[in-house]
């Protein structure tokens, strides 16, 4: 599944160092740190609450915090939600947040609305009806029309459109048929061969490290466990707290 050399040769891509956050005075993260390299999925997981949304809001600069944050070289913790935005950083939403009175073909555009290079955003536009074809079909549908799978697919390709050096996504599965997010791993796998870093935040733990090839294990704000996805799949204390396995 790795296709760009082994993930612990790769360069960095996002660093983050004792992170903290948290809303109204309550703490929601605690010194959290990790490392996310280039063309690697990465699995973020824990259960209910753990502070994986909030992880997400900091690092794309909706929400304060405290720590550091290095993307590409930059310092994030300095830059506004759009700023972080323009630097590559893009989240895809739970709940995927469309526009549901707009067009598939509409929807995927605004993921391009800071982009001026036009020939280049449409053959994207293309690509994505290729790497989606469901959304090829669809392209002239209203995006709130199409069933949960069909708006997960659009809100990747939003996101997509973009062009991303990392694409987050919240809850990539949630509510959706097995072979639904079967395909939608799928395109996980090709897109990092397109070099797209992605972090993929999931309350299904096993499918996230079933198809990352690193992970961390939140709980209760904090990491609790991380490493090669393969070895926390095996981690017998995983194993008994997350995935329900003896
Ligand atoms: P889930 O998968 O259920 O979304 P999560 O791991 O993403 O869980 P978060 O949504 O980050 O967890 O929540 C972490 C903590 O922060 C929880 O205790 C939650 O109640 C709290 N929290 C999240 N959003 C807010 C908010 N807008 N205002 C106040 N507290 C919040």
């Amino acid at each position: 599944m790795t296709t760009a050399g082994a993930p612990k040769e790769r360069e960095p891509l996002l660093v983050v160092n004792g992170l903290g956050a948290g809303y109204g005075g309550m703490p929601a993260l605690r010194n959290v740190s990790l490392e996310v390299r280039r063309a690697e999925i990465v699995a973020l997981v824990g259960s209910n609450g753990a502070g994986k949304t909030t992880l997400l809001r900091a690092l794309s600069r909706v929400i304060p915090c405290t720590g550091t944050i290095s993307f590409n070289n930059d310092d994030l913790v300095a830059k506004t939600p759009d700023e972080a935005f323009a630097t590559g950083l893009v989240q895809v939403p739970e709940g995927r947040q469309l526009f549901d009175r707009m067009t598939v073909a509409d929807n995927l555009l605004m993921g391009a609305y800071r982009r001026r290079d036009r020939a280049a955003v449409a053959n994207d536009l293309d690509r994505m009806y290729t790497l989606f074809p469901r959304l090829g079909e669809r392209r002239t549908q209203l995006a709130g029309s199409m069933s949960g799978g069909e708006q997960q697919m659009c809100a990747m390709a939003r996101g997509l459109m973009a062009r991303p050096q990392l694409l987050m996504i919240d809850e990539m599965s949630l509510g959706l048929a097995p072979v639904v997010v079967e395909q939608l791993m799928d395109v996980l796998v090709e897109i990092r061969k397109q070099d797209v870093t992605v972090l993929l935040v999931e309350q299904d733990i096993h499918l996230a490290l079933s198809l990352a090839d690193r992970g961390y294990v939140m709980d209760t704000g904090s990491i609790a466990r991380s490493g090669a996805a393969k070895d926390l799949i095996d981690d017998p204390a995983v194993r008994e707290a997350y995935l329900g396995l003896a």
